[in-house]
């Protein structure tokens, strides 16, 4: 049986009034789910407890933690606002109401992708701390999502890897980030799951005897140098994040340097940039691989020096220096705003800047009839690996980085994909096979002779624009022979 001491052990220190509050919505939200049970058997109340523990384990504060207990008494129990209200107050009313409704978004597709998308928006520039409950509470769907029927399995498992993570991750949510995909991953993609367990499986050993030793080396050295170490370990990384990369190298796992990944965390900056001079005297790195995200930390906030070493006898190592802040700032992002500890006024105004464009969106009003104005105002660089391309209408249609006007055309209609002949990027006449960017306008031309090629195959990035080259070759060659077989 649940017991609330286990919440108050993961937040740490809580004082009295916290106490309380955790205590008293603990008390509620059993009483109201009392009875109810999950699919999987267990106690209702199981699934809230579990989500309040993933708040604890962010960091996030007491008010969100008791709303992480409630937030599904108002759908499903009778339990009613003014209930709330009385005993927990408006904020806590307000977050359980902004998830009840967040529930009611369903994905449907990638063609309604930014419709979800723009709700978790509207909701995020409310209070972020709404979506952070929704993201707990689909980690623990996610993690009991074998009790699921099965169709139900596979969509909550794509909602969760095409909306959720990539959200988690613009909010620098590095660790939930990789929760959430890789407790969707074998629901989603079942037989690249197996695939990727097999690979780690094999690889993994290799690694860590690399890992060991560099390890062991780099620690003496640091001594040596007087170089405090706070912390020292590897991580192994996450299942999709793995698969991605794979797919990004043909499957070439040999291409892969950072499955296993050495971290190193010290105190200050200073040293993250003494450390990387030690390693690079002591080890040859790879060219091309020393990444400086201290100097340039990247969109979504996230900083560490990234370098890899040659270990000597073939084996190759990455190595992840950073500072504590850091570490903790990678794995919790924008919660660390939120954080239950008590913070400086210098952090708070740092925090500030850094996710202005959450305050920006606020100001942000979408309407309907001009969704050009809304995307173009929205950060372009929201997601790492999605682009968001215009008609000339100004209607928004979000692709895969890389995509070609031929995905592009094939994504309005296939008769359009068929019969595409050129492309007007931005207004200027260009090569089918483009890559588009970011925030391009793009305006297809078709001819009725023309036809998609084998070539178009191999360029396209779309699986809808594969499957109807695919289908249409199919179909031609298939006629081809059957003429030739009329004439003979
Ligand atoms: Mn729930």
């Amino acid at each position: 049986m649940p017991n609330v001491k286990e919440i108050f052990d993961l937040i740490g220190k809580v004082n009295k009034k916290d106490g309380e509050l955790i205590s008293n919505a603990y008390e509620l939200a059993s009483r109201a789910h009392e009875g109810q049970k999950r699919l999987s058997g267990e106690p209702y109340f199981v699934h809230v407890f579990e989500t309040a523990k993933i708040l604890a384990k962010l960091g996030m504060d007491a008010q969100t933690i008791a709303a992480g207990l409630l937030h599904d008494t108002l759908e499903d129990t009778p339990t009613t606002e003014e209930e709330i209200k009385k005993n927990f107050g408006e904020d806590i009313l307000f977050l359980i109401k902004g998830v009840t409704k967040l529930g009611a978004v369903k994905y449907r597709g990638h063609d309604r992708h930014v419709e979800s998308l723009r709700k978790f928006f509207i909701a995020m520039a409310n209070d972020l701390r709404v979506v952070i409950i929704k993201f707990a509470d689909r980690l623990h769907n996610l993690r009991t999502l074998e009790h699921a029927p099965e169709e139900k399995r596979y969509r909550i498992a794509v909602e969760s890897i095409e909306v959720y993570a990539p959200l988690a991750n613009r909010l620098g949510m590095g660790k939930l980030k990789g929760d959430l995909e890789d407790a969707a991953f074998p629901f989603a993609y079942p037989k690249e799951y197996m695939q990727i367990e097999e690979i780690i499986k094999e690889k993994k050993g290799l690694y860590e005897k690399y890992l060991t030793e560099v390890s062991e080396k780099l620690k003496s050295e640091l001594r040596k140098n007087k170089i405090k170490v706070v912390e020292i370990n590897y991580r192994i990384k996450h299942r999709y994040s793995l698969y991605k990369k794979l797919l990004k190298y043909n499957m070439d796992i040999e291409k892969i340097y950072d499955i296993v990944a050495l971290r190193v965390v010290v105190d200050t900056v200073e040293e993250c940039y003494r450390v990387l001079g030690l390693v690079h005297s002591l080890w040859n790195p790879l060219p091309g691989r020393i990444k400086d995200y201290i100097a340039l930390p990247k969109p979504n906030g996230y900083r560490s020096i990234h370098t890899t070493i040659f270990t000597g006898l073939g084996g190759i190592a990455e190595i992840q220096i950073r500072t504590e802040e850091m570490h903790a700032e990678a794995a919790y992002g924008i919660a660390a705003h939120f954080a239950y500890k008590e913070q400086g006024e210098k952090k708070v105004r740092d925090d500030k800047d850094k996710f202005k464009w959450i305050e920006e969106l606020k100001e942000l009003k979408y309407s309907p009839d001009d969704p050009k104005n809304f995307f173009n105002h929205l950060k372009m660089d929201f997601f790492n690996d999605r682009i968001f391309i215009f008609t000339p209408q100004g209607d928004v249609i979000d692709m895969p980085e890389d995509s070609t006007p031929i995905d592009f055309a094939y994504s309005i209609h296939s008769d359009i994909g068929d019969h595409t002949s050129g492309a007007k990027i931005n207004g200027k006449m260009s090569p089918i096979f483009s890559k588009l960017k970011n925030g391009d306008i793009v305006e297809i031309s078709t001819k009725k002779d023309a036809k998609p090629s084998s070539k178009w195959l191999e360029t396209v990035k779309t699986s809808i624009a594969k499957k109807h080259i695919k289908s249409y070759l199919e179909k031609n060659s298939l006629l081809s022979r059957l003429k030739s077989f009329g004439r003979s």
